[in-house]
């Protein structure tokens, strides 16, 4: 009997436990306040945590501070130990790019990106490769790769408009 099996959302740590409901999809969804990309906030004795985190090393899954605390559930306010674990910052992107939902609002991000990508390069791989599989080149999301590319097209066809931003 695996120790994820016995775990109930009462055995949560009482700083965050009653503002953590289960749902239907296995989640424990932190109901306070949350930032703007969904990860929960608690404010424990004046410092703000990360609920998911809280939860982690409650149960022993976070044991480097230094180390990010990731949804397998894909679901950023979720607590549910069996759904979290430990990796690394390289990892997370990676885990975020595979499933499709790397931050293209993050502009850092983006511009860092952007600068590696060179539209001739580009188009010329595109011809032959799959959007998905140029990104996994890179390690990016496909439409990053997408828009640099439309980008790229937009610049040599003065006809088309909508140069993205
Ligand atoms: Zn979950």
């Amino acid at each position: 009997m695996s120790q994820e099996q016995t775990r109930t959302i009462d055995d949560l740590p009482d700083v965050i436990r009653r503002r953590v409901v289960a749902v239907e999809s296995g989640c424990w969804e932190w109901t306070g306040g949350k930032s703007s990309k969904g990860y929960g906030r608690a404010n424990v004795a004046g410092k703000l945590e990360h609920p998911h985190r809280l939860s982690a090393r409650h149960f022993g899954i976070l044991t480097n501070e230094s180390l990010m605390v990731c949804h397998a559930c894909d679901n950023p306010p979720c607590c549910n130990p069996a759904h979290l674990f430990q990796c690394t910052r390289s990892e997370n992107m990676k885990d975020a790019a595979r499933k499709g939902r790397l931050d293209l609002g993050h502009r850092s991000q983006i511009k860092a990106m952007w600068n590696k990508l060179d539209g001739p390069t580009l188009a010329r791989r595109a011809a032959t490769e799959s959007l998905r599989q140029i990104a996994d080149s890179f390690g990016c999301n496909h439409k990053v790769i997408s828009r640099a590319l439309n980008a790229y097209l937009d610049s040599i066809t003065p006809s088309k408009q909508g140069a993205p931003q």
